[in-house]
């Protein structure tokens, strides 16, 4: 087994103590986190700094989790959605975490990055819409302050604004492409990832594995 399955596996077992939380609430775990923060379920789960090690570490998972469940308001409890019996299992976790359970043409090549694998679901996510904007957050009723600290635009932050419509991140994707000497593409496109894709397209074989790097790097650096 080598260094990137032991991390997955890590994160598929970390998974678990998300979904112990939401399923086993008379559980010690779920009293545990009741007695320590105040916290019963996931959703009133939210990375804080004044959490233990542990605790945080579960929190990087979160994204993933909101993923791969869907809430109680649909089913009378929560639902994995990777196993026919809607129970999570640590391989299953391990499947789609290692992206054996969803496959979309981009993300097998996200996969076989030479990134870390905390860039990798980083990326996994941006594809999917999953990532925890401002946008998502007042959708699930967390209040957050509202407005990009870039350019101080008022409206929620969103993914698409964040990594390409904000004049931050474009000025920084004109940058970059013209430091890496890559043309900006002719047919103006609204996605970070519709740019890493029409770029991707008219590049031979060494250039692409450039290209996707710097890409996933500029998104990380966003
Ligand atoms: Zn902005």
């Amino acid at each position: 087994m080598g260094i990137l399955s032991l991390e997955t596996q890590n994160e598929a077992l970390l998974t678990k103590w998300l979904w112990k939380l939401d399923r086993d609430s008379n559980g010690l775990w779920a009293q545990t986190m009741s007695i320590l923060y105040g916290i019963t379920n996931t959703q009133q789960l939210l990375p804080n700094i004044n959490y233990s090690e542990f605790a945080r570490s579960i929190c990087h998972l979160l994204p993933f989790y909101r993923v791969a469940t869907i809430p109680d308001e649909f089913f009378p409890i929560i639902h994995w959605k990777f196993t026919t019996h809607g129970n999570f299992t640590t391989s299953s976790a391990y499947a789609v975490l290692h992206d054996r359970g969803i496959r979309c043409p981009l993300s097998t090549i996200i996969w076989k990055l030479k990134v870390s694998h905390k860039v990798r679901i980083f990326i996994w996510l941006l594809l999917r819409g999953r990532l925890l904007t401002q946008r998502r957050l007042w959708s699930r009723g967390c209040q957050v302050p509202s407005g990009c600290h870039l350019c101080m635009n008022a409206d929620l932050e969103s993914s698409k604004h964040l990594f390409f419509q904000c004049p931050y991140a474009m000025g920084f994707w004109r940058m970059l492409l013209f430091r890496f000497n890559i043309t900006f593409p002719p047919t103006n496109p609204t996605r970070v990832q519709d740019l890493w894709y029409m770029i991707r397209k008219g590049l031979d074989k060494p250039a692409i594995r450039i290209w996707d790097t710097v890409w996933v790097s500029g998104c990380w650096a966003l």
